[in-house]
């Protein structure tokens, strides 16, 4: 199955970085064509001209409007044998399969309202191994720009500043008033780990630009780590916030740019907690 994953936050770097996004068991997918098939033959059966237009269905709304729309189309670029399924899985935007000559193709539900140069691009993606770079860059854009829409549709993510050790809450309000006057605005929370594995290395922090929340590694709540370190690893992502990503004029996507990097040296613990970052690594890899 090939598929482009479009929905990675922009803060991915070795020391604070997003969970890479997970496909769904393939039990699922199966059940989720099923789902596509039947919805989508209502929708591609337009109602005679001869006869009132029947009322819309009950079920009837705007991604299944849009999911017959773009089956419609994908059939007449790439021939009938194409089922559609939007879905609302932000870490897999678009994928496809073909399974007995039928293509099933799984797009994000913000391609429901998506032009037809748009799913175009789709088309060329789903039937090709190597997308070209304009194809790719179109789906990328469109994504792009629609991403307030995804982050609606999403689930609430679960935010628990107050750990055993530290309180996050109370360091980040710390940092906002004593650094940035209160500007940043992001919620911040202990994130999930699971314990006791073989690890070669540990991303401490992350910043979610549309979550607008911070993440922090369970691993710095514990009473051996002070608190002026954990303070650095929470003064970094909040600088996420407040720098976003640089484009440089090649169009590559920098988030630790100069500036970045000397914001971050102004934090009044730096050296002191990359010194003991340096003698502690070893330990916090057991967690
Ligand atoms: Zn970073």
């Amino acid at each position: 199955m090939q598929q482009l994953d479009l929905g990675i936050c922009a803060t991915t770097h070795p020391r604070c970085a997003n969970r890479a996004p997970t496909p769904p068991p393939p039990a699922q997918q199966l059940a989720l064509f099923e789902q596509a098939s039947s919805t989508s033959l209502e929708g591609s059966n337009p109602p005679l001209k001869t006869l009132p237009s029947p009322p819309p269905l009950p079920m009837e709304s705007p991604i299944t409007r849009g999911q017959a729309r773009i089956e419609q189309l994908l059939r007449q670029l790439l021939g009938p044998r194409v089922m559609v399924q939007l879905t609302q899985n932000r870490s897999t935007m678009i994928s496809y399969s073909v399974k007995r000559g039928v293509r099933y193709v799984r797009l994000h539900a913000l391609f429901a309202q998506a032009p037809d140069h748009i799913l175009g691009a789709v088309a060329r993606f789903v039937s090709t191994k190597q997308p070209d770079p304009k194809t790719v860059w179109l789906i990328d854009q469109w994504i792009e720009i629609h991403r307030p829409y995804v982050k609606r549709q999403g689930r609430k993510p679960r935010v628990l500043p107050k750990g055993e050790v530290h309180d996050l809450q109370d360091i980040f309000d710390g940092l906002n008033q004593q650094y940035f006057s209160g500007r940043v605005q992001s919620r911040i929370t202990w994130s999930t780990a699971a314990r006791k594995q073989k690890r070669m290395s540990i991303r401490m922090g992350s910043y979610s630009e549309h979550e607008q929340l911070i993440r922090i590694h369970p691993a710095l709540d514990q009473t051996f780590v002070p608190e002026f370190f954990v303070a650095s690893v929470v003064f970094h992502e909040m600088l996420h916030e407040l720098h976003g990503v640089a484009e440089t004029a090649d169009g590559t996507r920098r988030v630790h740019t100069p500036a970045f990097r000397q914001d971050e040296a102004r934090f009044e613990a730096y050296a002191k907690a990359r010194a003991w970052e340096a003698k502690h690594l070893r330990r916090l890899l057991r967690y």
